[in-house]
């Protein structure tokens, strides 16, 4: 969630900058009594202040440094995992089943769809930063209608959730599993006609590529 070191004698990029102020500000209850703080993506003597402050609970010494992968911006933003549609995997239908591994002739599912209704919010199923839209298709009606995003989580644990109308100005926000509204979901029955049910594609994987199995997480 972080491509950069924020703080102290840091790279401090200026999204890196921001997602930790946004971040700041979620998180009254490391902030204690601070208020909160301008999200102006540049770091100063008062974002530096909050930082040594949020370290001050956890650290001895607080190094006033926040790396990507590290202790800090784990703890600021934990890896979580949520419900996108607050409905099940999808079952077996014309098109195959929506678990993890399922066939798809010579290949295998490599994500979990949940079942949607079309138009429904849809939230993050993993708590990070939303890094990029993400789409399925490159070409055809489907590219223009059906997108998606890209989550990264503060330990680089990756997820894409597919076929929604990404929410405006989505891409840099901060969101948390189960609880920010990422989009909507869209139909899938223009591409694949009758007998497709419509759901949300969600893969997940770590940091080193390794895919994760979205129903052993998501729970
Ligand atoms: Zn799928």
């Amino acid at each position: 969630m972080l491509t950069g070191s924020v703080g102290k004698k840091a790279k401090n990029k200026p999204g890196d900058v921001n997602v930790v102020q946004q971040i700041i500000n979620l998180r009254g209850d490391l902030r204690k009594k601070l208020p909160k703080i301008k999200e102006d993506s540049k770091i100063g003597p008062k974002t530096q202040l909050y930082i040594d402050t949020i370290q001050s609970h956890f650290m001895k010494k607080p190094d006033g440094r926040i790396d990507p992968f590290g202790r800090t911006i784990k703890k600021m933003w934990p890896v979580a995992y949520g419900k996108p549609t607050n409905r099940p995997i999808r079952g077996a239908d014309k098109y195959g089943s929506g678990y993890h591994g399922a066939s798809r002739g010579r290949r295998k599912h490599d994500g979990a769809d949940y079942v949607s209704r079309p138009g429904q919010n849809v939230k993050a199923p993993l708590s990070g930063v939303v890094t990029k839209i993400s789409r399925p298709y490159s070409s055809g009606i489907d590219a223009k209608i059906l997108s998606g995003v890209e989550i990264i989580a503060s330990d680089g644990t990756t997820c894409w959730v597919w076929y929604i109308k990404p929410a405006a100005k989505i891409v840099g926000k901060v969101v948390e599993a189960g609880v920010s509204v990422i989009g909507r979901a869209k139909t899938l029955k223009n591409r694949y006609k009758n007998g497709i049910t419509d759901h949300v594609h969600v893969r997940i994987h770590d940091r080193n590529g390794r895919k994760i199995n979205p129903a052993k997480v998501i729970k």
